[in-house]
C-alpha cells in the first residue's frame, strides 16, 4: 500500500500559506462527522494520522499529508457544521472556492459521504467545482457497516444515476474496512503512485 508511507507535514490556513503549486495532490472533502478522518487513517492504514473526533469548525485548515516525494494527500476542513459563525464560514467557502479554481498540483477530489445521507449541499458544490474545471472525482459512501448489503447496494445505485459522469462512486468503511482496497487504487492513480 503505497499511501502507508503518509506523513504529516503542514497545514495551511491560509492561501498565501499553500505549498508551491508544482507537485501532486489528492484532496479529500467532506461533511464534519461524516468520516472522513476514519477513512484517511484506513487508507494509510495509520490510526491517528487524521485525528478523529476534533473540534468540528475549530480544526479550519488544509492538513497536508506526503505520501512520496512531491505528492499529497490534502484533509480540507469538514463543512455543514452549524455552529460555525456565519462569517467563518463565508471566509473558508472563499478560500475553499479559490483553492478549486487556482490549484494546478490538484489531480483529484474525493468526497467522503455518510451513506445514509449522501448528496448534501456542500458534497454537491464540491463535486460541481471539480467538474466545473474537469478534475476527476470518487466519492465514499461511507459507514456502509451501518446497512445491510441490500441497502448499500441501492444507495450506491441511487448515487450513481444522480451522479452520472461527474465522479465514480463506491460503498466504503474506514471502521469495517469496506472498499478500501477500491479507493487506494484510485487515489494510488491519480497521485501517480
Ligand atoms: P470526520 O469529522 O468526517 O473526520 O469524521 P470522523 O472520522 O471523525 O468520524 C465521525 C464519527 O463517525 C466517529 O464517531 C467515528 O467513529 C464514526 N465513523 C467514522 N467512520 C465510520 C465507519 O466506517 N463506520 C462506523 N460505524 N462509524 C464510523
Amino acid at each position: 500500500n503505497p499511501l502507508a508511507r503518509a506523513k504529516y507535514t503542514f497545514s495551511a490556513h491560509a492561501l498565501k500559506q499553500l505549498p508551491p503549486d508544482d507537485a501532486r495532490e489528492v484532496a479529500f472533502a467532506g461533511r464534519s462527522n461524516a468520516g472522513k478522518s476514519t477513512s484517511l487513517n484506513a487508507l494509510t492504514n495509520q490510526h491517528g494520522l487524521a485525528r478523529v473526533s476534533k473540534t468540528p469548525g475549530r480544526t479550519q485548515a488544509l492538513n497536508y499529508f506526503e505520501v512520496a516525494p512531491n505528492k499529497h494527500l490534502v484533509d480540507l476542513p469538514g463543512y455543514g457544521y452549524a455552529k460555525v459563525p456565519e462569517e467563518m464560514r463565508e471566509r473558508w467557502k472563499e478560500f475553499i472556492n479559490v483553492y478549486f479554481h487556482t490549484r494546478q498540483s490538484l489531480a483529484g477530489l474525493v468526497v467522503v459521504m455518510d451513506i445514509r445521507h449522501p448528496l448534501r449541499e456542500y458534497d454537491l458544490q464540491m463535486l460541481d467545482y471539480a467538474f466545473g474545471r474537469g478534475l476527476p472525482a470518487h466519492c465514499l459512501l461511507t459507514k456502509a457497516d451501518k446497512l445491510g448489503r441490500g441497502e448499500q447496494g441501492n444507495t450506491l445505485l441511487k448515487v450513481r444515476k444522480e451522479l452520472g459522469e461527474r465522479a465514480s462512486v463506491q460503498v466504503f468503511s474506514g471502521e469495517s474496512k469496506i472498499g478500501v482496497d477500491e479507493a487506494r487504487a484510485v487515489v494510488s492513480r491519480w497521485l501517480e503512485l
